[in-house]
């Protein structure tokens, strides 16, 4: 009996986790504007690291789920950012890339953190294309440097002595 007491308390206890885990999915991930420097054709690739930069380096990851909270396989992330000089490569594909998420609907880029540039706080740009699917245009902030930018697209971010880690977990309509 007590058992089975323990058992319904702890029930009780795990249910607004279970529903808030939930409620996660509801919140689709906000447009953003694309700005001038997309460039379509970006290799796929999972790192953007350029050997030759000082930028500290930076791992993002993360998933991307519809909002029955079900992984989406195969959906093409289209990452591009600005170079340690605020510049974007519109000759070449320099941080340029795009990755696409596996099975479990998980993805991974690594590259050097960009800078801050012309009055925008640090961001990366990306187009999710789930296949079938319509493009999800938009950008990605960094905690504490997000000023004018929806709170829905901040990154959560790690800081440690090698690298920053960031996490972005994309829900798409
Ligand atoms: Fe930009």
């Amino acid at each position: 009996m007590k058992n089975k007491r323990r058992t319904i308390l702890l029930a009780a206890l795990a249910l607004p986790f279970a529903a808030r885990g939930q409620q996660k999915c509801i919140d689709i991930t906000p447009e953003d504007i694309e700005g001038p420097f997309y460039k379509a054709g970006a290799p796929a690739r999972a790192s953007l690291i350029d050997p030759v930069s000082k930028a500290e380096k930076l791992v993002l990851s993360g998933s991307v789920s519809g909002t029955d909270c079900r992984p989406l396989a195969g959906v093409a992330l289209d990452f591009w950012h600005a170079d340690e000089r605020g510049e974007y490569d519109n000759a070449g594909y320099r941080y340029r890339g795009l990755v696409r998420t596996d099975a479990q609907g998980r993805y991974r880029l690594e590259t050097n953190l960009p800078p801050p540039y012309s009055g925008r706080p640090r961001h990366i740009h990306v187009k999710l294309l789930p296949p079938g699917g319509k493009v999800l245009t938009t950008q990605l902030y960094f905690p504490g440097e997000s000023r004018g930018a929806d709170r829905a697209l901040v990154m959560k971010m790690e800081r440690r002595p090698e690298e920053r880690t960031a996490t972005y977990d994309f829900v798409l309509r």
